[in-house]
């Protein structure tokens, strides 16, 4: 976990909390896995998120990476 900010995307927007707008978040990086899946040979399965927390509302905004 890091330390709230703002979080600016690549082409220079900001995250906005859709819920509320505040512009302060906590990032994350949670691995989308489900154990079992390399069993069935579905390795694609398994990706990286980053996730950013508001932190005024605790809305949770997902991005897949
Ligand atoms: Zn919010």
């Amino acid at each position: 976990m890091t330390e709230p900010a703002p979080v600016t995307f690549p082409n220079g927007r900001k995250l906005i909390c859709d819920t509320c707008d505040n512009d302060v978040f906590e990032s994350h990086r949670w691995k989308l896995q489900t154990t079992g899946m390399t069993l069935f040979n579905l390795d694609w399965a398994n990706r990286d998120a980053t996730c950013f927390v508001c932190t005024s509302c605790r809305r949770i905004h997902w991005f897949h990476t």
